[in-house]
């Protein structure tokens, strides 16, 4: 899923996903490049291409466009600054294999620790409250109390980003107005 980088902090589809499941003083790991493994390309790279930098290995893995398996040509200016800066200018083979496998490791599983989130100003679901074994599946009406119903996002039903809340809050909506 695509991330974002905001002048507030990290935003976008797979940050909105990843807060269902975070709980506050929690490190997150995020992979920067999912689809390679960034150790083993930067020690092969060491070998095939010694004089090589860093930032051209990574390079090869950036784009202008939106392509969300890349990185942004202008985040990996921003990551040398942060995770390289003192071997930027160094060749590959003047690097040792401990810090290429560190360096590897951190694109391939960045530890971040969010001081917060937004709250419900910006959340776009509560992630329920009301349990879901005290509502009645077949029509949505309280195990509690005769002709009290919940429908949608007030109960403990919390779908994956991509219509999946959507599809709950009408399904539980249109079982629930057939019998009321
Ligand atoms: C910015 C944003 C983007 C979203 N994008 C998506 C998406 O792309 N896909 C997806 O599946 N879900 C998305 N959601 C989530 C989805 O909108 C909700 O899960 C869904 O609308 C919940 O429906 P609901 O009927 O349970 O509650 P709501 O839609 O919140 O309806 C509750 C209604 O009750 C009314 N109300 C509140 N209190 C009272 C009161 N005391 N008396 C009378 N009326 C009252 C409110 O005004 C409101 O109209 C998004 C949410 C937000 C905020």
């Amino acid at each position: 899923l695509p991330m974002l980088f905001t002048h507030r902090g990290l935003s976008g589809p797979a940050m909105l996903q990843l807060s269902n499941y975070w709980h506050t003083g929690e490190t997150i790991s995020i992979n920067l490049l999912p689809n390679i493994d960034m150790t083993a390309l930067l020690l092969a790279h060491k070998k095939s291409h010694p004089k090589q930098l860093i930032r051209t290995v990574v390079a090869d893995y950036t784009d202008s466009g939106d392509d969300s398996n890349k990185l942004p040509k202008k985040l990996l200016a921003a990551l040398q600054t942060h995770l390289w800066d003192d071997i930027k200018d160094t060749e590959l083979a003047n690097i040792k294999d401990d810090r290429l496998t560190e360096l590897g490791a951190t694109l391939n599983g960045w530890q971040l620790k969010p001081s917060g989130t937004e709250g419900y100003r910006t959340a776009e679901v509560t992630r329920g409250g009301v349990k879901t074994d005290e509502v009645s599946s077949k029509t949505m009406q309280s195990n509690m109390q005769e002709g009290l119903y919940f429908i949608g996002e007030v109960l403990d039903v919390t779908g994956w980003l991509g219509g999946y809340n959507f599809q709950w809050a009408w399904a539980s909506g249109f079982v629930c107005g057939e019998v009321v």
